[in-house]
């Protein structure tokens, strides 16, 4: 069972709980984007079970009146068994999402999995998977409702600025008809591939958004707590007009979602699943504020 103290981080164990907090979350504005926790899986039978698991929640998803998505991760569909089976679970994924109206994000893990994870992204988002069954006026009209900038039934990929090939990945992305989420990036690449200067990191992730509002039609995913970003995003969309959105995790920052809800389109990343322990580990250690929340609940103040 989830012990409340990681409550303010993971949603909760089951499907249920994640789509209870999303009603919450869209009472307060901000859309959720459901992660189901579960990676590295070297093994086929638990990549084809979380597959399952996201087209059942796909489902209850489409079948409700949520502002709700799905993020998946590659390791998680299968990549690192062979990348034969993460593209199966990944069209059965993208598929059920077109076939629900669901919004798919997919994660992006080590510097290691981008070739692959990009060189798919781009060949579903093209030309996704299943559409040729899909009776042609069923998708005409999904295009019509897809009015929101943050189209049902979409895809998008993330992509991390501390690699010194994103800027390249964007320019490949350009005419691409779906979505990139860019955040810093979350692993600890060689140098040979990275920045690994803060500061570096930062400035790459400037140059990135400056590049994005400028060249993406279709919208920019800014995936960042830091107000710095969020302001270069705010000023870059008022001299560019391009739609964004910002994506920020559960439990960080919940205030200024809310707050910044009101402006713009705010979507927060809410996981959910058994597989909680090492997700609840990683944000207690990667912020001091975080660590010290987690004693002052384990000792009741
Ligand atoms: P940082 O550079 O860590 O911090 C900058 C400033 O932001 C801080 O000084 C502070 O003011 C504020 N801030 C940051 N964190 C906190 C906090 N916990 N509490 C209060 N203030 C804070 N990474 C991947 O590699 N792959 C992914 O697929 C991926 N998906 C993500 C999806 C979402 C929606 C988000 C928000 C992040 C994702 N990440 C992913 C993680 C990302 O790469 C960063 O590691 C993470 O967001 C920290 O960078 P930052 O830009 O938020 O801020």
């Amino acid at each position: 069972m989830l012990p409340p103290v990681a409550s303010r981080f993971v949603a909760g164990e089951s499907a249920a709980s994640v789509l209870n907090h999303a009603r919450r979350a869209n009472e307060h504005g901000v859309g959720v984007i459901c992660n189901r926790l579960g990676e590295h899986y070297r093994e086929r039978p638990p990549a084809d079970a979380d597959t399952v698991a996201y087209e059942r929640l796909i489902a209850d998803i489409g079948a409700s009146d949520l502002r709700a998505c799905v993020s998946v991760k590659p390791s998680q569909l299968g990549l690192l068994v062979d990348e034969d089976t993460f593209r199966e679970n990944l069209a059965r994924v993208v598929s059920a999402g077109a076939d629900h109206d669901v919004f798919v994000w997919v994660d992006m893990e080590d510097h290691t999995t981008v070739d692959a994870t990009l060189d798919t992204f781009e060949e579903y988002v093209r030309d996704p998977p299943g559409a040729q069954h899909r009776d042609a006026s069923e998708r005409r009209s999904r295009e019509q409702r897809g009015a929101s900038h943050h189209e049902p039934g979409g895809m998008g990929l993330c992509l991390q600025s501390n690699l010194r090939r994103t800027a390249l990945d964007l320019e490949r992305l350009v005419d691409c008809p779906g979505k990139v989420r860019l955040v810093k990036g979350a692993y600890d690449p060689p140098e040979s591939v990275a920045y690994t200067e803060r500061s570096q990191v930062d400035e790459a992730y400037r140059e990135d958004l400056a590049f994005m509002f400028r060249e993406f039609d279709g919208g920019v995913a800014v995936g960042s707590h830091d107000p710095e970003m969020l302001a270069l995003a705010a000023d870059l969309h008022a001299k560019h007009g391009t739609p964004y959105e910002i994506q920020m995790l559960m439990g960080v920052r919940e205030n200024a979602q809310y707050d910044l809800a009101g402006a713009c389109d705010v979507w927060q990343y809410a996981p959910y699943g058994t597989s909680w322990p090492a997700y609840f580990r990683r944000r207690l250690l990667e912020r001091k504020e975080n660590g010290l929340f987690a004693l002052r609940a384990i000792a009741g103040r």
